[in-house]
């Protein structure tokens, strides 16, 4: 039985057109046009707005930094532990036509002194944790534009 060898940690949070380019999938109200995410069906997170209704829409793939931290212990369970522990960053980038700010890993290899406020990130996806099938579970990612 051949099992995909990469697939989503999170289902429906991300997915890649036929250039290979991984975009975001958020909630569009159909009535005042906020974006949440990560991504859902009904709730409109604007507090002056009763619908019921949102859209699942792509995001836009390039946002700005505008804000960021650097983890430098492993996060408690269930975070998957990985042996050694590497520390790592993590950007809240603001989405370029949504205004909605998005937290994300940064890909291995960019760490916080790497990072300023206002810095141009782009989307992509990372190997979040290899699970007991050996299936590599991938999220999306912020890496510098
Ligand atoms: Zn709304």
């Amino acid at each position: 039985m051949p099992a995909a060898s990469s697939q989503p940690a999170i289902d429906g949070w991300f997915a890649t057109d036929d250039a290979g380019a991984t975009h975001l999938i958020g909630g569009k109200c159909t009535q005042c046009a906020t974006f949440v995410f990560p991504p859902r069906e009904n709730n409109c997170p604007n507090p002056a707005c009763a619908s019921d209704t949102l859209d699942l829409v792509p995001l836009s793939r390039r946002g700005k930094v505008w804000s960021y931290t650097e983890n430098r212990y492993l996060p408690p369970s269930p975070y998957p532990k990985t042996d050694p522990f590497e520390p790592f960053a993590i950007a809240a980038v603001e989405l370029a036509d949504e205004g909605l700010i998005v937290l994300g890993k940064v890909v291995e290899g960019t760490l916080a002194a790497d990072l300023k406020v206002g810095m141009e990130m782009e989307l992509t996806t990372m190997t979040l944790y290899t699970d007991d099938e050996g299936v590599e579970r991938t999220t999306h990612a912020w890496r510098i534009a």
